[in-house]
């Protein structure tokens, strides 16, 4: 097939565009690189079914040929990106998704939204179902993403009433790995370059927060079943093993060796709102795409500590 990624220059749509590519498909990866790095593009230099694009999806987008799939992960993804860029996030997933919902419709594309688990915003019903609607505060600083992404799903869904078009909704749970910005402020790669540099792991709060942490071999994985598949969703994939914060600081301090201390640091600013739980139930995902994750949080920390030490130079 041939695919556009939008994103494609990000964490996660680096790798997808990876698993693309080994399977056979001709990809083109569209991207501002606002968030994402070239160098996470860097080994494809030499591939011929790879093209990449900058270009900000918000904007007319250029002529890029035919598409059998439309998959748009581009969008700052980040808590810090929140306070830093909230109407850029807005904007990307309303008018960005709606360029790149137009573009698949034109090529009667199957069209993959990336949305997310904060669309549960900070969620009362636990663990979360799709069928859950969601808890989320319309004003607070989170709100700049997880309303864009919930204005991005009512769009994917009344593209797909209004037009016929081929629609997918991925709901992704916090997903960690090699190539994650190592200061983009999210928490696995923060504490493990913590680590690795012997300064104090920052847990915000108690640390008493749960998350449920997904490597991203099985993250692309899922998406590339959702893909394939022809349900319009939403489809959580996330990894159910839940954990504290603090939880997590101890797992990385212990792989590292690392004699870092834990501090416990007053919940930033930007943060207000930080769901207190969240894991996902991943029952539709088994049943329709029979996909269920499959790497350990130890087992995916392990690559990724091995990662951040050879090629991030972070220490
Ligand atoms: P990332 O920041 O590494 O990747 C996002 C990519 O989108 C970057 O390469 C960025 O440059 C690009 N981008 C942003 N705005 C753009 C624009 N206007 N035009 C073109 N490109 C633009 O983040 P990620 O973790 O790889 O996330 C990828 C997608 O998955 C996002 O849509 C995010 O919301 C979603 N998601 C990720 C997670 C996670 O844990 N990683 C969880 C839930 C949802
Ligand atoms: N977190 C933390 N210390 C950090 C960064 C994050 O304790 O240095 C916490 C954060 O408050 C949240 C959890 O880790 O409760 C996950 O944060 P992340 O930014 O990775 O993802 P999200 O908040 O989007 O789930």
């Amino acid at each position: 097939m041939r695919i556009l990624v939008a994103g494609g220059g990000g964490f996660v749509g680096s790798h997808l565009t990876d698993r693309l590519l080994d399977r056979g498909d001709e990809v083109v990866v569209l991207d501002n690189f606002s968030t994402g790095r070239r160098s996470n593009l860097d080994h494809l230099a030499s591939t011929a079914q790879v093209e990449v694009v900058e270009h900000d999806v918000t904007e007319r987008l250029p002529d890029l040929g035919s598409f059998d799939v439309v998959a748009n992960l581009a969008s700052p993804a980040s808590p810090d990106d929140f306070a830093r860029i909230p109407l850029a996030i807005l904007e990307v997933g309303s008018t960005g998704t709606r360029r790149l919902l137009d573009l698949a419709l034109a090529c009667d594309a199957r069209f993959l939204q990336a949305s997310t688990s904060e669309v549960y915003g900070d969620p009362e019903v636990h663990p979360q179902h799709e069928d859950y609607v969601g808890h989320v505060d319309p004003i607070g600083p989170r709100s700049c993403y997880d309303e864009a992404k919930r204005f991005g799903e009512a769009l994917v869904m009344a593209h797909a009433r209004v037009h016929g078009t081929r629609v997918g909704i991925a709901r992704i749970f916090n997903t960690y790995g090699e190539r994650m910005a190592p200061a983009d402020g999210r928490v696995v790669n923060t504490f493990i370059v913590q680590a690795l540099r012997g300064e104090p792991l920052t847990v915000h709060g108690d640390g008493s927060q749960t998350r449920s942490f997904c490597h991203v071999s099985d993250l692309v994985a899922g998406l590339t079943a959702l893909l394939d598949h022809s349900t319009n969703g939403p489809v959580n994939l996330g990894n159910p093993d839940e954990f504290t914060v603090r939880t997590l600081a101890e797992i990385v301090i212990e792989m590292t060796g690392s004699t870092s201390r834990i501090d416990s640091i007053p919940m930033p600013e930007e943060r207000t709102g930080d769901p207190a739980q969240r894991r996902p139930d991943i029952s539709r995902a088994r049943d329709l795409l029979g996909w269920s994750p499959t790497v350990s949080v130890r087992d995916g920390l392990a690559g990724m500590i091995d990662h951040f030490r050879s090629a991030e130079s972070v220490v």
